[in-house]
């Protein structure tokens, strides 16, 4: 395969990378720079090499389509790339258009001299990928660009316009024309004045004041890292260019880049980024298959759900119309998305224009008529059956054959409610998370009869309005609320065997929790579980048995709403503080129900809450819920605040070892009087047992 294109400028060879879509550095294409090279190199006739990417893309770094396969340790590596290049005779550019970014930047800062258009952006994201920079990044950029300068980047991660680099060492011209032609005529321009080649490798660091600079930077990339080691191993790298000579400071950089490749912070960062990328995939629909045209979007009901809903499409342009029940509950829900723009606009996220253009874009009623022309209807009224029913019903007679009718609903069943309509094929659920507006996720919900465009069309607009979309099939609650009813239970169960709220939402949030499950409780409100149980109760016609949540309801403790619920709160504070009154109620709850109140590890804690998250999602792989393990990973880590570093519960589970998981799981299930679902799902077992894991 051709990936390197070899053309002639005069006396200038044009070295065009070409591996779609992002000139990824896969063995091929590091193959094709070497031999063009030692092509131009054996040519008498050709007096310069120019690297280029062609206009639109230099090189997004690593060819992610080769991780984990042989060919990402294939010879030549990038570094020895590298090498050829910075140590060749005859001078060599690199003309930059587009992303120069990781192994990309790395390779142009292997050159004599760099030429970019001021729209390039570079960078050295590795971080990002609990990584460093692994072919002389490290060692070459601070070189270019001076000590801070290259730690900043290196450490952040953050990429920045070719334009902020104009005058430094990284970029001898920057250009708003055309790259090639610039470092074309900047190649015969070295060549006719004899200029001597620019190898970075070959700069001598200041070493003045270096010290003191490289403690106090060692101290604050300790406080932001939060324990992460690839901000301290990028540290120390480029602390290297300065105390190490080059090839020293190269070795160690290279043997610091294997030891994180190793480390569980960087496999999780790996897994979640290709978890994105798998995401968007369905085996069983063809990649080509259309999507709809979404122009207009209808949304019904302007409550908690609806208005952040609404605002998702406003912040791309998408006009909407927004239905309430009444003109009252129409103006509430205009008043919040009002509020929240003007609040962005104060923290100067927003400017009042764009405000105005936003609100401008919605078209409040009261009349289905008005839904006439939207491409997709979503509605999210309340979490009744027979309101939901009205609803689509109603959505049914007013859209247009080809609209798509979605529901925003938590648990209920979407195949019932496409039944409501004579269009099942066009039905769907997009289940948003709260606060809309902000919350990543996007469970895309495929009822049985979801056409297959309609699932391609969800997929692409939630690209669109930038969320994490991952499919879900149907069952009560979906991928991420089954999953936690699981965790409630088994947080829930832990306070009666003898933890505080307090205990178990410390050990979990140690763990990395963004909330412990008590806390995050009294923000959501205890009310609606309340609510909830006494319904089942009734429906079942059993008398209402309450747990200790519902007595705390009984006494008006609905959460931080009422001012207490697992915690009590200051006027006006989100402060949870300890309450004696809560455990007072639980010891008595104890003592009525014979436990005898025994001690709880934090160990137990993460253990139970976690291994109950990952034994549900193996059943859920197993029923097809899912359609991957990485997928419950991205809800959990998008959705329910699981920690990133850990990559999600089904990664945990791995780095943990299935085994081990199973072995604690069937402790849990033969305790007196356990649940019956802490026997360990098929799935986990079957794995377990062949020493495999979830990936
Ligand atoms: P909400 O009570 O805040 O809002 C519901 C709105 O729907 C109200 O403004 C009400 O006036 C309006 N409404 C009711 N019946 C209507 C009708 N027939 N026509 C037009 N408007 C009507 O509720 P919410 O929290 O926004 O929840 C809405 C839906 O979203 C529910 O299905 C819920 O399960 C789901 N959901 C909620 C959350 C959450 O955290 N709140 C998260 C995900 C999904």
């Amino acid at each position: 395969m051709n990936t390197v294109d070899y053309t002639l400028h005069g006396p200038v060879a044009v070295l065009t990378l070409h591996n779609p879509p992002v000139n990824g550095l896969g063995h091929a294409l590091r193959t094709g720079i070497v031999d063009g090279l030692d092509r131009a190199l054996a040519d008498p006739a050709v007096t310069a090499i120019v690297l280029t990417g062609g206009e639109r893309q230099f090189s997004g770094g690593a060819d992610v389509r080769e991780f984990g396969t042989p060919r990402s340790s294939m010879s030549p590596h990038l570094p020895d790339v590298i090498h050829a290049l910075e140590n060749s005779g005859k001078p060599v550019l690199a003309a930059i258009a587009g992303h120069a970014l990781g192994g990309g930047l790395e390779l142009a800062l292997g050159c004599h001299f760099r030429v970019a258009h001021k729209d390039a952006t570079l960078g050295l994201p590795e971080v990002k990928l609990g990584l460093l920079p692994g072919a002389g990044g490290t060692q070459r950029l601070p070189r270019a660009i001076g000590l801070e300068a290259a730690l900043n980047m290196i450490v952040s991660g953050a990429p920045q316009k070719a334009a902020t680099f104009e005058g430094t060492g990284l970029l001898d011209q920057v250009v708003d024309t055309d790259v090639l032609a610039a470092a074309v005529a900047l190649a015969e321009q070295v060549v006719a004045e004899g200029r001597p080649l620019r190898r970075l490798r070959d700069v001598n660091m200041p070493t003045a004041g270096t010290d003191a600079f490289l403690q106090f930077a060692r101290t604050n990339v300790k406080a932001a890292a939060k324990g992460l080691p690839a901000p301290l191993a990028c540290m120390e790298a480029v602390a290297d260019s300065v105390t190490q000579p080059f090839d020293e400071g190269l070795r160690r950089e290279r043997a610091a880049f294997f030891a994180l490749m190793n480390t569980p912070e960087s496999r999780a960062a790996r897994h979640v980024f290709a978890a994105e990328r798998a995401a968007g995939k369905l085996p069983d629909i063809a990649a080509d298959t259309p999507s709809r045209p979404i122009r207009k979007v209808g949304v019904v009901g302007a409550g908690t759900m609806g208005g952040g809903i609404t605002m998702n499409f406003l912040n791309v342009g998408l006009p909407v119309v927004l239905l309430e029940a009444d003109r009252e509950a129409l103006d509430r829900g205009l008043a919040t998305i009002r509020r929240n723009y003007d609040n962005s606009a104060r923290r100067g996220r927003l400017t009042t224009e764009q405000v105005e253009q936003r609100m401008a874009l919605i078209a409040p009623t009261l009349d289905y008529a008005d839904f006439k022309d939207v491409d997709l209807a979503i509605e999210a009224v309340f979490e009744q059956m027979d309101v939901k029913e009205k609803v689509f019903r109603q959505l049914d007679a007013v859209c247009r054959p080809g609209a798509i009718l979605a529901s925003n609903t938590s648990y209920l069943d979407i195949n019932t409610i496409a039944g409501f309509t004579s269009r099942p094929r066009d039905v769907l659920g997009l289940h948003f998370f709260s606060p809309a507006n902000v919350m990543r996720l996007l469970e895309i919900v495929r009822g049985e009869q979801t056409a297959n465009d309609v699932m391609v069309t969800a997929m692409s607009l939630g690209k669109q309005i930038r969320k994490v979309s991952v499919v879900s099939a149907v069952c009560d609650g979906f991928i991420g609320n089954r999953m936690l009813a699981r965790y409630g239970a088994a947080a829930y169960a832990l306070i009666v065997a003898g933890a505080t709220p307090q205990q178990i939402d410390q050990a979990l949030e140690r763990f990395g929790f963004a909330m412990g499950p008590f806390r995050m409780n009294d923000l959501a409100g205890l009310d609606i579980g309340w609510a909830t149980r006494k319904r089942k109760a009734a429906e079942a016609g059993v008398p209402h048995d309450p747990v200790v949540a519902d007595k705390l309801c009984e006494l008006g403790r609905f959460g931080q709403k009422s001012g207490a619920g697992w915690y009590r709160y200051l006027p006006g504070a989100r402060e949870a503080l300890p309450d004696p009154v809560v455990d007072r109620i639980v010891a008595d709850y104890r003592i009525a129900r014979g436990v005898r109140a025994r001690t709880v590890s934090d160990e137990e804690i993460v253990q139970r809450c976690v291994f109950a998250l990952v034994n549900e999602a193996a059943h859920i792989l197993d029923e097809g819920i899912a359609v991957r393990a990485s997928d419950v990973d991205l809800v959990y880590l998008n959705g329910y605040g699981f920690p990133a570093r850990r990559g999600g519960p089904m990664c945990y589970a791995n780095e943990v070892g299935l085994f081990n998981v199973v072995r604690t799981l069937r402790r849990f299930a033969a305790e007196p009087g356990a649940f019956d679902w802490w026997q360990p799902a098929p799935l986990l077992r079957k794995l377990a047992e062949e020493g495999r894991s979830f990936a």
